[in-house]
């Protein structure tokens, strides 16, 4: 085994001399070079660094030609090192030449040396140059040679922070201009528009010293570090909007196990006794964790990997002996911008002026989003290169609506923005005047508006929207962010703060639809082709029916003297709906036998998201008390069409003639049957959507909280008979859409769009 591999604090602890010593920085960097080349056995040993305009020059090397010092000069992204540079993580090749990204420079002289591994040498975060070392036998760097060449650039970065290499102004300098106004597209997570001045995420924290002098000391500074740390997320929890409970709640208790997490300290007490400090360390471990992240796809798994950055950055701060609790003061409307960004960290800012967050990262079911959406503030997620455009201070509008965020835009968009934010506030509130209307059409019919939920957040909505229940409560977010399967008793508790919550109004509990796009952290997940036409809802449910089982059991529990509506997801055939209730059945039943109360009434219904069903119809309507029509899936099997594939987004209009017919089929022969039937995928929110369903003769929409108000408002000034036959003979067309002539309808009979 190589000599550092087994000494790596001799080596530290050598460089760090080195670095130390007197000298010109370049001669000092000479010298590392040669030092590490020695240690590593390895024949080239280089330094690159960033300089501006997004350029790597090779500094220094030993074992390449002396005259391609400062001449040789790569874009980032250019050749292998520009690859290292463009991914921020390690490259261990052991056949440089075939890699395709390989840029021969002849003046180098590399082509020689087959085998290369280069890692980023990180400064704030930002690339600001690459350590490679090189050798002419093919061979692949062990995983110890990969982590003692990231613990080598870790301290090399102090060398090059001192700014005597390259100007520290050109090392934080970007290689994207800013400055000029532009609109980003991104994707929402939590609706919503907001504007204010931008604020980075807390900047990473600076590592001055990164070699340790004394290995028990920084044990003791990690401990207690790791003390101090817990009791500020003690504190945390005990915050005054947390106290109610709720499932915010529990993701900042799920945050707060990582913090007890033994395998994660273990790892920061190896680095330690590896010669780093207790802050390198932390930043070490952190390195690795992000490397990994880079390779796993599972979006939950990469999700607990943000909450590790999120300690991590907190752990460093109390290291380096930052006192206070991590809270970020703001004096005016504020957009906090970040890469990523953890469930605790959010909660540092304070909510009154933080009016908005755009991410580079995120996702829908990131835990940060939870929060977000609990705390009602608009987020946009995935937004590339975000960072580049973006400066502390830049005046920030983000338009969920529109998957815009402006950044410093012309007074002209501020105008128009802050009037919209006042057309937003004004439009609310008259929504909330009109909250307890009745959704009654100009003819007189009655329309039962219902809303979907699936947090303990979201149901404050049912009274402030007016919502007469819940059509669609989605059951699978509580088991998308717990480790572990939660227990009946868990489940139970959720279930009944729900319907405490309802009080007198009704909630349809969907069972859990999981798998396809809804991973869940405690099952197995395998590669599926297709998920969304894979092992999912209903048919992960069948297959591992206690899973199912404890989860009607939880209803029964939680529903015990109240009403119960179970919900079954994904039904493809008559005979899995059969299977669903049977078991319910058992669980029915054994209630009785341990002298458990019952509810006081239970009606069984199953969505309509797969066309197959439309061929069994009357066997399925004698089976079910209600059906809800889910046309965010129906819809993607209707057309053969990912509801996923961003490409595809606008590919079909859900207002064209074969869609409606198809529906009018069912919603007529639930008519027929005499079983109520709601529609509750998205398409029920929008305005013009909303209308032509009722005019097929639907009676019951469930739509997001805020879409209650709209659709209400829309509902009352429409005379349904004259859109009935309107539509009836609009139906029938081989147009791609009807879309225009019903939003020329609504203009001429004066309908509140
Ligand atoms: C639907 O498919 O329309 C639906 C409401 O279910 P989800 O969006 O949760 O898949
Ligand atoms: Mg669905």
């Amino acid at each position: 085994m190589p000599d550092h591999v087994s000494q790596p604090r001799l080596l530290l602890r050598r460089l760090h001399s080195v670095m130390a010593s007197d000298g010109a920085a370049q001669q000092r960097l000479d010298r590392v070079v040669r030092v590490i080349a020695q240690n590593m056995v390895a024949e080239v040993c280089s330094v690159y660094l960033s300089r501006a305009g997004g350029i790597l020059e090779l500094f220094a090397t030993e074992g390449l030609n002396a005259e391609a010092v400062h001449r040789t000069r790569l874009r980032f992204g250019e050749g292998l090192v520009g690859l290292v540079a463009e991914r921020g993580l390690p490259l261990n090749l052991s056949e440089a030449t075939s890699h395709p990204r390989f840029a021969y420079r002849p003046e180098t002289g590399e082509d020689i040396y087959h085998s290369f591994l280069g890692v980023p040498i990180l400064y704030h975060g930002k690339v600001s140059g690459i350590l490679v070392v090189q050798n002419v036998t093919p061979r692949t760097y062990m995983p110890e040679e990969v982590e003692a060449l990231q613990t080598i650039a870790m301290v090399l970065a102090e060398l090059v922070s001192s700014g005597d290499l390259v100007a520290a102004g050109e090392l934080s300098e970007d290689a994207t201009s800013v400055g000029q106004p532009i609109a980003l597209d991104g994707i929402a997570l939590v609706a919503g528009i907001g504007a204010g001045v931008a604020v980075l995420k807390k900047p990473q924290v600076h590592i001055t010293r990164t070699v340790a002098e004394s290995v028990d000391e920084e044990l003791a500074r990690l401990d207690e570090a790791i003390t101090r740390m817990r009791q500020q997320l003690e504190d945390m929890l005990e915050h005054p909007d947390l106290a109610h409970g709720g499932e915010h709640r529990e993701v900042l208790e799920t945050y707060r196990l990582f913090a007890y997490d033994r395998g994660w300290q273990e790892k920061i007490r190896e680095a330690v006794n590896s010669g780093l400090t207790a802050e390198a360390a932390v930043e070490r471990v952190q390195q690795e964790n992000r490397a990994r992240m880079a390779k796993i796809r599972d979006p939950y798994l990469r999700e607990r990997i943000l909450d590790f950055e999120d300690l991590a950055a907190r752990l460093i701060r109390i290291i380096q002996g930052d006192t206070d609790t991590g809270k970020q003061p703001l004096t005016q409307d504020s957009v906090l911008v970040a890469r990523s960004i953890g469930p605790a960290e959010l909660m540092d800012y304070d909510p009154q002026f933080l009016k908005a967050v755009v991410l580079e990262e995120g996702s829908s079911t990131a835990h940060v989003t939870i929060i977000a959406r609990a705390m009602g503030i608009p987020v946009m997620g995935q937004i590339s290169g975000l960072l580049n455009h973006i400066e502390q201070g830049d005046e920030v509008v983000v338009d969920t609506a529109q998957n815009h965020v402006y950044v410093r835009p012309s007074d002209e968009i501020i105008e128009g923005y802050s009037e919209a934010v006042k057309v937003q506030e004004q439009l609310l509130a008259e929504y909330a005047a009109e909250r307890d209307l009745p959704a009654i059409t100009k003819d007189g019919q009655q329309i039962d508006l219902l809303m979907n939920a699936g947090l303990l957040a979201d149901l404050p909505s049912l009274d402030t929207s007016g919502a007469e229940g819940i059509g669609l409560f989605r059951t699978e977010f509580q088991f998308m962010v717990s480790p572990a399967l939660p227990r009946v008793d868990e489940q139970t508790r959720v279930y009944s703060a729900v319907l405490d919550a309802a009080g007198d109004k009704p909630v349809v509990f969907r069972t859990l639809d999981i798998g396809g796009d809804k991973p869940v952290p405690f099952l197995p997940r395998e590669s599926e082709e297709n998920p969304a036409m894979g092992m999912r809802a209903i048919r992960v449910a069948l297959e591992r029916p206690a899973l199912l089982r404890y989860q009607l059991r939880a209803l029964l529990y939680a529903a015990a003297g109240r009403d119960l509506h179970v919900m079954f997801p994904m039904i493809a055939e008559v005979a899995e709906l059969r299977r669903c209730k049977a078991i319910l059945k058992k669980e029915i039943d054994r209630l009785d036998k341990f002298d458990k109360q019952q509810p006081a009434n239970i009606k069984v219904g199953c969505m309509f998201e797969v066309p197959s069903l439309s061929w069994q119809l009357d066997s399925l309507l004698a089976e079910v008390d209600f059906l809800s029509i889910g046309t965010n899936d129906l819809m993607q099997f209707f057309f053969a069409c990912d509801r996923s594939n961003p490409k595809l987004a606008d590919r079909y209009d859900l207002l064209a003639p074969p869609v409606l017919s198809f529906l009018r089929m069912i919603i007529s022969a639930c008519h027929a049957a005499n079983v109520p039937v709601t529609l509750c995928g998205e398409m029920g929110g929008r305005s013009i959507e909303a209308m032509a369903l009722v005019a097929l003769g639907l009676k019951k929409i469930s739509v997001s909280p805020t879409s209650v108000g709209p659709v209400k408002r829309l509902l009352r000034s429409v005379d349904m008979r004259q859109l009935h036959d309107f539509l009836s003979d609009h139906i029938q067309s081989t147009e791609h859409s009807i879309r225009d002539s019903l939003i020329y309808f609504a203009r001429d009979h004066g309908i509140k769009m």
